[in-house]
């Protein structure tokens, strides 16, 4: 085994939080060896007793909800109840799947001479490639229905936050999950992820990251043609029509883009206002941008923590420098921590950067707009494609907007992205296939089609 080590952060405090071992291809190897290893027997594992032993999992993150709760909050440095409210998800998630293992999987299609039938059959060995912002919930939206379906899986969560992952597979084991059915391999994207999207024996990577790492991981999936889901990154709108309850949908603006400090894929941070509401639509956000409280994760006060890194506190600065006009700026500690206010830029050229690439940090960009077309422009005007949002009282308007946007996850009067019954994922450079919902584990197996004979004429 590999001697390196990996030293990780506390993003809130910059100290050392864990020492852990860091992999490279020789564990990945190890890692997918043992993960074939163990699909035969996971994959004949009688369905009702799948089903248990991922309830148990269930159980057994009920039982250290807590422990991972605020292991992820210091690791990630997110306030302690949103990572509760992300491990509940996860555990949320199992216990979906749970109940996925035992509902019918295939069809019989009328043929002429027989019967002809499909089946789901699980791939094998499944590369699972996590980021950093919502490090166990995001794993546990790929473990759950691969391993419901009958895979096992190998984890190579982001190096920056990788201490749930690690605890959680210990408790799986304790759980009573076969060894090798879930491994987990720390260890940097450049060698360890590599790996897993060349291997041969892997037969699937689902990747959760920025679009730029999601162009290498399908170029080298190409080599083995090997199946892929990509979740990228976003440039979503928060479409604001005057119309609308524009004091809810100011008071709200901020938490559909200034959530765990603007680091969500779905984070809103093109803000478009109808130009005869942009006036009352500030008055009332900037109180909420003002008050938002910007700590400690720990401290039961805090709204949002620091940003995950230095590097990640450089590049969100970038878009804020070089004289464009900040509007409202709430406040953040000073000192050791990574730390970035909530930030509205307002009025900012079209081709800002702010406007048109993925921020990934505390800060939104106001853009108004005339008319419904041009709103509709505007929000399609970018590579991306994940979310977004539509407020008006006009529930006409609110549907043909929500079928005009390129978008794979819109709410009307409503910030909400994901649930776990609900199908997740991104239209254009956002990424393709869907996580979650009823239709997730179809991502993890291939269709079987057999046709028997009952006439007697081959
Ligand atoms: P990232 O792309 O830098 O890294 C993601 C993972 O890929 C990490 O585990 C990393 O080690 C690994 N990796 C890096 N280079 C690799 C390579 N060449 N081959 C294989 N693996 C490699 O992303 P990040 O900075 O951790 O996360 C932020 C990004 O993730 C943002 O763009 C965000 O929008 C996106 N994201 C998308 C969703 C979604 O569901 N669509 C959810 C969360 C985050």
């Amino acid at each position: 085994m590999s001697a390196e080590t990996l030293t990780v952060l506390e993003p809130a405090t910059e100290q050392t939080l864990d020492t852990i071992a860091r992999g490279g291809v020789d564990e990945v190897d190890a890692a997918v060896a043992a993960a074939r290893r163990a699909f035969p027997a996971w994959r004949a594992v009688a369905p009702g007793d799948r089903a248990r032993l991922l309830r148990r999992v269930v159980e057994a993150m009920e039982g250290a909800w807590e422990e991972l709760a605020l292991l992820e909050a210091r690791n990630a440095g997110k306030p302690l109840a949103s990572a509760r409210g992300e491990i509940g998800m996860a555990i949320e998630t199992f216990r979906y799947f749970a109940g996925a293992v035992e509902r019918p999987n295939g069809e019989t299609i009328p043929v002429a001479g027989g019967l002809a039938f499909t089946e789901r059959e699980p791939m094998g060995v499944i590369g699972l490639i996590t980021p950093w912002n919502f490090p166990l919930n995001i794993a546990c939206w790929k473990m759950a229905p691969a391993l419901a379906a009958g895979n096992t899986v190998v984890l190579k969560p982001a190096e920056l936050t990788p201490l749930t992952a690690v605890r959680f597979a210990g408790l799986v084991l304790e759980a009573g999950l076969p060894e090798g059915v879930v491994n987990v391999v720390v260890g940097p994207g450049r060698t360890c992820g590599t790996r897993l999207v060349e291997h041969p024996d892997v037969a699937k990577v689902a990747f959760t990251g920025s679009t730029e790492v999601g162009r290498t991981i399908a170029a080298g999936a190409a080599g083995t043609i090997k199946r892929v889901t990509l979740e990228l990154g976003g440039k979503s709108a928060n479409v604001v029509f005057a119309d609308a309850d524009v004091r809810a949908a100011a008071e709200a603006a901020p938490w559909a883009v200034f959530d765990n400090a603007g680091q969500d894929c779905c984070a809103r941070s093109r803000i478009l206002v109808e130009r005869s509401a942009v006036d009352d639509f500030l008055s009332h956000l900037q109180g909420a941008v003002e008050s938002i409280r910007v700590g400690d994760p720990l401290d039961p006060a805090t709204e949002m923590g620091p940003l995950i890194s230095a590097d990640q506190r450089a590049s969100v600065s970038a878009f804020v420098d070089g004289g464009v006009e900040v509007a409202i700026q709430g406040s953040a500690p000073d000192g050791p921590g990574f730390w970035f206010p909530p930030t509205v830029l307002w009025p900012v050229p079209l081709d800002h950067p702010a406007v048109v690439d993925e921020i990934f940090g505390p800060v939104a960009v106001i853009v108004p707009f005339d008319t419904e077309a041009e709103a509709i422009a505007l929000a399609n005007d970018t590579i991306y494609g994940l979310s977004g949002s539509i407020w008006t009282r006009d529930g006409a308007k609110a549907l043909r907007v929500a079928r005009a946007v390129e978008s794979g996850n819109l709410s009307i009067n409503s910030n909400s992205s994901v649930r776990v019954n609900t199908p997740f994922g991104g239209f254009k450079q956002s990424g393709y296939g869907r996580e979650l919902g009823p239709h997730a584990t179809d991502a993890y197996t291939e269709v079987k089609t057999i046709y028997i004979n009952t006439e007697g004429t081959p």
